[in-house]
């Protein structure tokens, strides 16, 4: 298995032998779904792993954000980042809102808040930035613009899962936070995700908006939707939280590889760590310099997958490049060099828990000269 191909994610997957024991659990109980004495479990165990009050479990991670932008009554439009995953500019679109995208910082690949209040329009009722990669958003600027125009904050944390500023979750910021707890992600339930929340009757809300609006048998206050986790998956994720910390430190010894082999590399930029920051090391980003590196990031991107390497250009196209958004004004390239130009030069090294030394030395093979 010479070259066997290397992945740029892998589930982390629990003790097979565990679930097991957990399943039996739940078929003898027979209640499969509905706020399951797993599903109430896990809740719990997220609270105190996360640091954060309130959190409430979803189906996947693209309803949190559904749902946030439903609970705050965001309307008309809302400043956002197109150096994400789809799901964030969706959930904005389902909503009936105008998604209005504003330039990145290529220090953090996050939405750069020098231009934010140029885009703040009368229409404006929120801001949905991303934690790209993990890397945290500059909450207090962002929370200093909000308050001043009378904005709300949702963060799209699903590459944040347990990342801590100075001791403090990430999740605190913001008026709300979601997380996905996707296969590819750090920590994962197969499909799930969640919403944090800072007060009680926040939560309380959410869990009638993602149960159809139900607040008991016969009373229904809210046009809710079903983004229910089930007690499977709620198991799975229980055992998953046991063994995310090993996960994360084995990828921390990933990382601390590929910085080190690549520090002299000219025309490879990467992330390094930042002061008080506890980071998850769910991706690895580098940028290339074309010019530099002599070889443009698809040159490189396809040399890796002709020897079973797979990278990602994780985020490319952006969003606004997508057809269904490239009509909006805001999704000129002239509105977004930075965005534009950190699509064309990155490529996400293979990073997850099973890596051995051998396919980091395989993956590091490919880019050092
Ligand atoms: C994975 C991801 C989502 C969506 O999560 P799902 O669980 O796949 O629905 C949303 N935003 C970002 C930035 C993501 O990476």
């Amino acid at each position: 298995m010479e070259n066997k191909q290397i992945t740029v994610t892998s589930p982390l997957l629990p003790d097979l032998e565990d679930f097991n024991l957990m399943l039996k659990e739940i078929w003898s109980s027979k209640w499969i779904t509905n706020n399951g004495s797993f599903h109430r479990q896990l809740e719990a165990a997220l609270c105190e792993y996360l640091k954060v009050p309130y959190i409430s479990l979803f189906t996947n991670g693209t309803l949190p954000l559904i749902t946030a932008l439903q609970a705050l009554n965001i309307s008309g439009e809302v400043i956002t980042t197109p150096f994400s995953f789809v799901a964030t500019t969706h959930s904005i679109w389902w909503n009936g809102i105008k998604p209005v995208f504003v330039d990145i910082d290529p220090l953090t690949c996050n939405i750069d808040p020098d231009k934010i209040e140029a885009a703040i329009t009368p229409r404006t009722t929120a801001i949905m930035p991303v934690h790209c990669y993990g890397n945290p958003c500059d909450t207090a600027r962002i929370q200093a613009i909000a308050d001043k125009y009378g904005l709300k904050v949702i963060y799209d944390a699903a590459h944040a899962f347990g990342v801590d500023v100075n001791g403090k979750s990430l999740l605190e910021a913001g008026d709300m936070s979601t997380l996905s707890f996707h296969a590819t992600k750090v920590y994962n339930t197969i499909e799930g995700g969640a919403l944090v929340m800072h007060d009680e009757q926040t939560k309380k809300r959410i869990d009638f908006l993602k149960n159809f609006g139900f607040a008991g048998e016969t009373e229904v206050v809210a046009p809710g939707i079903n983004g229910k986790m089930d007690e499977m998956r709620s198991a799975y994720g229980l055992l998953a939280l046991k063994i995310v910390d090993d996960a994360i430190e084995a990828r921390r010894q990933v990382a601390l590889k590929y910085r080190e082999a690549l520090k002299d590399v000219k025309g490879v930029r990467f992330f390094d760590e930042t002061a008080g920051v506890k980071h998850n090391y769910s991706y690895f980003p580098i940028f290339i310099d074309a010019q530099e590196y002599g070889m443009t990031r698809d040159e490189l991107y396809f040399k890796m997958k002709e020897n079973n390497v797979l990278g990602r250009r994780y985020f490319y196209p952006l969003i606004s490049s997508f057809s269904t958004y490239k009509g909006l004004d805001s999704a000129s390239d002239t509105n977004l060099p930075v965005a534009t130009r950190i699509a064309n030069e990155v490529i996400c090294l293979p990073m997850h828990h099973d890596l051995s030394e051998n396919d980091v030395e395989r993956v590091l093979t490919q880019i050092v000269k």
